[in-house]
């Protein structure tokens, strides 16, 4: 019998793009996963009801787009993932429509910074233009808005956050949904205090050092 390509790296693809419903993170068959495996790439398959996906289903394409393994169509947000693949290191990317993001998206054209969180991305998170899903034009523009950065905001559409690898892309997409939902509270009985650019850049430095480091 044929070994199954990517076996573990579409379990987890499946395993996150059910956590996104039970997180609130996308309605539906909304959004997209995907991780890399060298020179392939396993995304979610397009439409599919999560709760019903199997690993098989999801698609194995190359960095060209070129379905390698599966039976269903990927994404109709491929673009988008490989552009984060091929230009920004990426080794996994999230897709989500969450809801305090998204109004952000209508509001604002960055993500202010109402809290040293937002050095987890690399610092301030742009609004990528609207264009309409699925199109290259959308794909230039998130892709011009992720330069160096783990995450955008997609105007009337949703975010997209990178990793290393599906727990760091998937954690990013929680951490920025919170931030959001933060300025929004915050915005709806005043106007919130900010904090300066130069205390994001010493968190953004500190944030190299955070957490459980190798041999320390
Ligand atoms: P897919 O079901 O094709 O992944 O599309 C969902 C989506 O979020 C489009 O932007
Ligand atoms: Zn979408």
């Amino acid at each position: 019998m044929r070994a199954v390509l990517l076996a573990d790296t579409r379990a987890a693809v499946v395993e996150h793009a059910r956590r996104m419903v039970a997180d609130g993170l996308v309605v539906g068959t909304s959004g997209n996963v995907s991780c890399r495996d060298g020179d392939l790439v396993a995304v979610t398959p397009s439409g599919t009801d999560y709760a019903a996906m199997r690993p098989a289903d999801v698609v194995v394409v190359d960095l060209e787009g070129r379905v390698v393994d599966g039976g269903l169509r990927p994404t109709v947000e491929l673009p988008l993932h490989l552009a984060a693949y091929r230009h920004h290191q990426a080794g996994a990317v999230v897709h989500t429509h969450s809801a305090a993001a998204t109004a952000l998206s209508l509001l604002r054209d960055d993500v202010p910074a109402v809290h040293y969180q937002i050095a987890m991305f690399g610092g301030s998170v742009a609004v990528a233009p609207y264009a309409t899903y699925g199109s290259e034009e959308l794909r230039d523009h998130v892709s011009a808005a992720l330069t160096g950065r783990t995450a955008v905001l997609m105007k009337h559409h949703g975010t997209l956050t990178t990793g290393d690898g599906l727990a760091s892309a998937y954690d990013r997409a929680r951490q920025l949904e919170w931030l959001c939902d933060v300025w929004l509270r915050a915005r709806a009985v005043g106007e919130p205090a900010l904090l300066e650019a130069e205390e994001i850049e010493r968190v953004t430095r500190r944030f190299a050092g955070y957490g459980q480091q190798p041999g320390t």
